[in-house]
């Protein structure tokens, strides 16, 4: 009896990692990331009716937010991950914090991603929060397609947006479709490809796809006249500028793929969705420590890159999640952690779809795993089976806030200790500490200051302890070394604390100016910057 050679299982796991595309949609609060999800959700037919995954206040049902604070607010604090097939594509879907305190949270996801949706709001452009976090797309060299979203609505040239993008980020704009009609009167889309119109004819409500209907060049101008002249005209200036698509400079991340829609009407998202699907990349081999890949094909690896507790209240929980990078994942099979060299059990690994899960008995590369229970896990971690790897680090952005963290009531301290190891292995905040200080009032850093409220409020409602926080001066962060510890110790304005999470000396000052008149005073002291976010 012929066995199967090792090679088929090879090339069958090389074939799952080719079918999957995993993305994050980045855009500054308010574009419409939560809307645009639920489409293509849509689209893709996992959820039926478009309002079932958003979590807004007001509006029903929950995927990807979870907190009561975050209804509240109405702004997404964590992130959660939605898959959905796709023709014969598996889409991962991670979604991002869109508010800017969040940002750190949001850099994690990003090196979990192989492509990223930059959304555009066709009224305002570039924002702040879509600068940032393309920034870090840059820095990964993540390939970005753009959509220019609420078309329905007036807005912005198309050209003059190709425009913005070119001269202030310095990505090629490669339009895929084109729009007919000017930003609040919108009939459809051209396909630069083939030249067909695509009409879109809202649905009463949006909760259905939108009802799309093909027409030729002919038909086209037959029935959208001036407009069609128009799309025509801006057509042949986009050729000859050369600003087509073109898959090695996408891949390499200097152009963008750019598509126009209207997520509330639906409009444009199934474009979306074939451009994911043509060009995105499937996963790739990714790079270890020493900048060695390992194939998607070499036996499973994977690295945790969120950490949350409490995703479902009934069981008090803790997830970690990891993105697979390597082989084949099977439930219930047992790894080894790269930190420690011991092995770890995965028999209760799921996977998240929102609040409801699923167990799942396999997953390949670009999928995501939720690992529940699994508190010996941190972030950044490495997962694997033989032969071991290690993957890099996942970089802290540099803190601008410092408060000092106390329990209110002292007969608190176990459970308050706990909570902070806690917060500080989801990386909700930055824990710092020192000799000085204490273990009772650990130092707590921050991004943005909203990131303090989340750790104060979720110590109160997960661990019962009301604590205080008292602001800290600082303004200024670098790493330093032991010298540098030595030479900073009683120095006014400044003060060194080890972070907990990597044992990293940072040195704290409470403006640019001290900082740079202590090291000028102390020549030779070690004081290098931190990723920063602005
Ligand atoms: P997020 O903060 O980026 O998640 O944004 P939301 O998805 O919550 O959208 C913000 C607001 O913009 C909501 O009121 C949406 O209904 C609205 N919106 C989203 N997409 C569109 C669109 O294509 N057209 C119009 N007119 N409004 C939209």
């Amino acid at each position: 009896m012929a066995r199967v050679p090792a090679v088929a299982t090879t090339s069958a796991v090389a074939a799952e990692a080719a079918r999957r595309r995993t993305f994050a949609v980045i855009s500054h609060p308010d574009a419409g990331k939560s809307t645009i999800t639920e489409a293509l959700a849509l689209h893709a037919q996992v959820i039926g009716e478009a309002g079932a995954v958003h979590g807004k206040a007001g509006r029903r049902g929950v995927v990807s937010d979870w907190m009561a604070m975050e209804q509240q607010r109405g702004i997404s604090i964590t992130s959660a991950v939605l898959q959905f097939a796709y023709r014969d594509l598996v889409i991962n879907l991670l979604d991002t914090p869109g508010h800017a305190d969040f940002s750190e949270d949001t850099y994690r996801v990003l090196t979990a991603v192989d492509c990223a949706v930059m959304l555009l709001d066709a009224a305002k452009g570039l924002e702040p929060q879509t600068l940032k976090l393309f920034e870090v797309c840059r820095a990964r060299r993540i390939p970005v397609i753009t959509f220019i979203n609420k078309w329905d609505r007036p807005g912005n040239e198309p050209l003059a947006l190709l425009d913005e993008i070119e001269q202030r980020i310095n990505l090629r704009p490669t339009p895929i479709t084109w729009p007919v009609g000017i930003a609040g009167q919108f009939h459809g889309v051209v396909d630069r490809r083939t030249g067909d119109m695509t009409a879109f004819h809202r649905t009463p409500g949006g909760a259905t796809a939108a009802i799309e209907e093909r027409l030729d060049p002919a038909e086209a101008a037959r029935r959208h006249g001036a407009d069609w002249q128009r799309a025509v005209e801006e057509l042949d200036l986009l050729t000859l500028t050369g600003a087509d698509h073109d898959q090695d400079a996408f891949t390499a991340a200097t152009t963008t793929p750019v598509l126009f829609g209207a997520a509330v009407a639906n409009s444009g998202v199934r474009q979306l969705l074939d451009v994911l699907a043509t060009h995105a990349p499937a996963p790739q081999a990714r790079p270890d420590l020493t900048g060695r890949p390992r194939p998607v094909d070499a036996p499973f690896a994977g690295f945790v890159f969120k950490i949350q507790a409490n995703m479902n209240k009934a069981h008090r929980d803790q997830v970690a999640f990891v993105r697979v990078c390597s082989g084949r994942f099977t439930r219930g099979m047992t790894v080894s952690h790269a930190p420690t060299g011991r092995p770890f059990a995965t028999k209760y690994a799921q996977q998240m779809f929102g609040a409801d899960r699923e167990t799942i008995d396999e997953a390949y590369p670009g999928d995501v795993i939720g690992l529940v229970n699994a508190t010996a896990l941190r972030i950044g971690d490495t997962l694997y089976d033989d032969p071991p790897v290690t993957f890099p680090p996942l970089p802290s952005f540099a803190p601008e806030h410092f408060a000092v963290l106390r329990a209110a009531d002292a007969g608190a301290f176990k459970r308050f200790r706990r909570g902070v190891e806690q917060l500080d292995a989801e990386g909700v905040v930055q824990v710092l500490r020192s000799d000085r200080r204490g273990d009772q009032a650990p130092v707590l850093a921050a991004v943005g200051p909203m990131q303090f409220e989340v750790a104060t409020a979720r110590l109160e409602t997960e661990f019962g302890v009301t604590t205080r926080l008292e602001h800290l001066p600082y303004r200024a962060t670098r790493r330093t070394d032991r010298g540098g510890e030595e030479a900073l110790r009683g120095v006014t304005g400044a003060e060194v604390l080890v972070r907990a999470r990597d044992g990293a000396l940072l040195a704290l000052f409470t403006d640019d100016w001290r900082m740079r008149a202590i090291s000028d005073r102390h020549r030779g002291l070690t004081l290098d910057p931190l990723l920063a976010t602005s």
